[in-house]
């Protein structure tokens, strides 16, 4: 039994390992740079739906499960619409459900008298729209708050304001944490700072390709609350809070460099405009309402789109997870297979291979750049 482990981030994978970890019986801290559930974890669409991952049953199934085993809220609601306004989306939206179906979820295709039954937003003229029964969505906020306070509760250690700045090893195993609060001694590490794992991995000669973006959300003012909590659609994710605001964010990525533990924030107001603008074509009959707020947060992207989820052979004690945009939903399951990979050096529900680090041997140092990723800079647009 491992005795000790520190887990760098209090985001939604850091504070899940942590919960499941301390089920077990094992002595954990959490070291966080600022407040748990404030950088990606937080802020983000609060979608549950992941088909295309091998995290996806383990998902699907202790999601509804929760609240009664964190003890606190996450304001989870089951279901998902999504509508596609014009056959290109719909075609896109077919394939994914498909991938579900073949998992033996139910998928089921509405018409739009249907569609508007359940949203009555929807415009008159959309392409297609289906209900999927399994998927979901939680509010962040609410979820993070519940994690970190179910670790408390179970004995675990959170230190917020801390910044992990090293990492001491012996023998081919980390043996202690550095932080800008003085050393943290263990005997396993999880390695789960988003956007920053790359850097923080690098320090230990590991290369994880990862690259930060900030993506952005809006929330209007309430509307009446429908049954089914989240609809996506037009390139948008989103879901309707309890009290009936929209909260709702899409792409395009802005790729950001991170030279720092720091994290910017900022927000864009093209974009936010962009993402408003598609919200209104896909529910035209609410272009009424204003947007009341708006957010920023920044996500870790790997080259394939893929999580990376994986024990270590050296250090043989270090897990590294890296959600690459999934982080939020796929978390009840990441953080029960990142305790089993800690205590048992194996996950016995899902086939984790599929994430491993060495799909990426042989990408050159610049990748990012050659697929595109470049980082926005001011001089650019300036000179644009
Ligand atoms: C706008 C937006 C919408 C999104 N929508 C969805 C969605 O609908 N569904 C979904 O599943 N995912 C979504 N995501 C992605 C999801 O939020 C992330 O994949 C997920 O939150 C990653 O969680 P994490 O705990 O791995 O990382 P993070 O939430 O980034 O947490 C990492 C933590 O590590 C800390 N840290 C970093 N460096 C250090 C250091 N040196 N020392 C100490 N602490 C450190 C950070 O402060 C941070 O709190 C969205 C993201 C955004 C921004």
């Amino acid at each position: 039994m491992t005795s000790h482990v520190v887990i760098v981030g209090g985001g939604a994978t850091g504070l899940s390992s942590a919960f499941w970890l301390r089920r077990e019986g094992v002595a954990v801290t959490v070291i966080e740079k600022g407040i748990v559930g404030w950088e990606a974890s937080g802020r983000n669409g609060g979608g549950a739906t992941h088909p295309y991952s091998p995290l996806f049953r383990e998902e699907q199934r202790l999601w509804p499960m929760m609240d009664d085993l964190l003890g606190y809220p996450t304001e989870h609601r089951p279901q998902r619409v999504r509508i596609a306004i014009n056959q290109s989306q719909l075609d896109i939206m077919r394939a994914t459900e498909n991938l579900a179906a073949k998992q033996g979820f139910k998928v089921e295709e509405l018409d739009n008298k249907a569609m508007r039954e359940l949203i009555p937003w929807v415009g008159d003229d959309v392409a297609g729209g289906a209900i999927y029964h399994y998927g979901g969505q939680a509010n962040p906020q609410r979820t993070l708050q519940a994690y970190a306070w179910a670790v408390q509760d179970l004995g675990g250690t959170i230190m917020q304001h801390t910044v992990v700045t090293g990492f001491e090893t012996t023998g081919g195993k980390i043996t202690g944490v550095q932080t800008d609060q003085g050393l943290v001694g263990c005997d396993a590490v999880v390695l789960a700072a988003g956007p920053h794992t790359a850097q923080l991995a690098a320090m230990l000669g590991i290369s994880v390709p990862v690259m930060a973006a900030r993506a952005e959300m809006i929330v209007t003012e309430p509307v009446p609350l429908i049954s089914v909590g989240g609809s996506d659609g037009n390139g948008l994710y989103g879901r309707q809070t309890l009290r009936g605001n929209l909260a709702y964010g899409g792409g395009p990525h802005e790729w950001i460099d991170l030279p720092d533990h720091r994290t910017p924030r900022a927000v864009n107001s093209p974009v936010m405009r962009s993402v408003a603008r598609r919200l209104f074509e896909l529910f035209p009959k609410l272009g009424h309402i204003r947007v009341i707020r708006s957010w920023a947060g920044v996500i870790e992207n790997t080259p394939d789109g893929r999580p990376i989820l994986e024990r270590l052979d050296s250090p043989e004690n270090l897990v590294v997870a890296s959600m690459s945009s999934v982080g939020f939903g796929l978390s009840p399951a990441t953080g029960r297979a990142i305790m089993q990979l800690v205590t048992q050096g194996h996950c016995d529900f899902a086939n984790l291979d599929y994430l491993k680090l060495n799909r990426f041997e042989g990408l050159g140092p610049n990748w990012a750049e050659e697929v595109g990723w470049r980082p926005w800079s001011p001089e650019e647009e300036g000179a644009a």
